[in-house]
């Protein structure tokens, strides 16, 4: 589904990634994990071309994404979902019109399909009686799960994850995660950038280890918890476990 070649990623002449190869099948879920300032958010970003890589090639469904222009962009977006730490909502819509606007908008569906779409939706992530309030009105998790709810609504292929709980009180990660994991044994195709180890071991079907410049470690989440190869993700886990 997803292969990137040789993916480089510098500011200036500051490096923050270099010589990413990795690829992701239909259906698996990967969870990103490593140190602050490792370029986790970066590389995300590189991948559906927010932050245009430096070098190398990301091909999404055989499409060479660094050859599109940003119409083309735009349509491959909408098959890759993105949902970010800070929900993004719009307040001055309802859960409901948030979660209906790319629909209607991009799509030019038909309103009557989008409201049944999207309640819907806000059933599958536990919200059904939230239709009608404006973000406001919710707690971080509820916001977190209208996002995901707001990405569903275009049928992505994938869905990328950035630290999608890293801004909720600890009480509220649960839910999020509950929602999460539902939608990898549904079979959805998941990159999620995570500081959430239990989820990446317990999900996950493989870990990316990313640190100083590239990924270290790539294996399954029982290997790499359990026996990290390089002394550098030694060093994270006895940190964060
Ligand atoms: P965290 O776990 O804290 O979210 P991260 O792994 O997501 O960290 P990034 O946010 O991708 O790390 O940042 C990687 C490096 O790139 C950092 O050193 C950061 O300062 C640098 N960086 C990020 N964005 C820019 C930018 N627009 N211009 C210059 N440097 C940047
Ligand atoms: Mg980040």
């Amino acid at each position: 589904l997803l292969v990137i070649e040789n993916l480089t990623k510098k500011f200036g002449d500051k490096i923050v990634f270099k010589d990413i190869n990795v690829n992701v099948k239909k259906g698996e879920v990967i969870a990103v994990i490593g140190p602050s300032g490792a370029g986790k958010s970066t590389f995300l970003r590189a991948i559906n071309m927010l932050d245009k890589p430096t070098s190398g090639e990301v091909l999404f469904e055989e499409n060479q994404l660094t050859s599109l222009n940003e119409n083309q962009l735009d349509q491959l977006r909408e098959k890759m979902g993105m949902v970010f730490q800070g929900f993004n909502l719009f307040p001055n819509l309802t859960v409901l019109e948030n979660i209906k606007l790319a629909p209607l908008k991009v799509k030019g569906q038909d309103d009557k399909i989008a409201t049944e779409t999207a309640k819907q939706l806000l059933t599958q992530v536990g919200l059904s009686d939230k239709a009608d309030q404006y973000p406001a009105s919710l707690s971080g998790g509820q916001k977190q799960r209208v996002a995901i709810a707001r990405a569903l609504a275009m049928s992505p292929d994938m869905l990328l994850f950035d630290e999608p709980t890293s801004a909720l009180d600890p009480e509220m990660v649960g839910e999020v995660l509950a929602v999460m994991k539902q939608l990898a044994e549904d079979g959805m195709t998941m990159i999620v950038v995570t500081h959430e180890m239990g989820f990446a071991r317990e999900v996950a079907d493989k870990v990316w280890f990313m640190a100083d410049g590239g990924i270290q470690e790539i294996a399954e989440p029982k290997t790499f918890f359990e026996t990290p190869k390089t002394e550098r993700a030694q060093d994270f886990l006895q940190k964060v476990l």
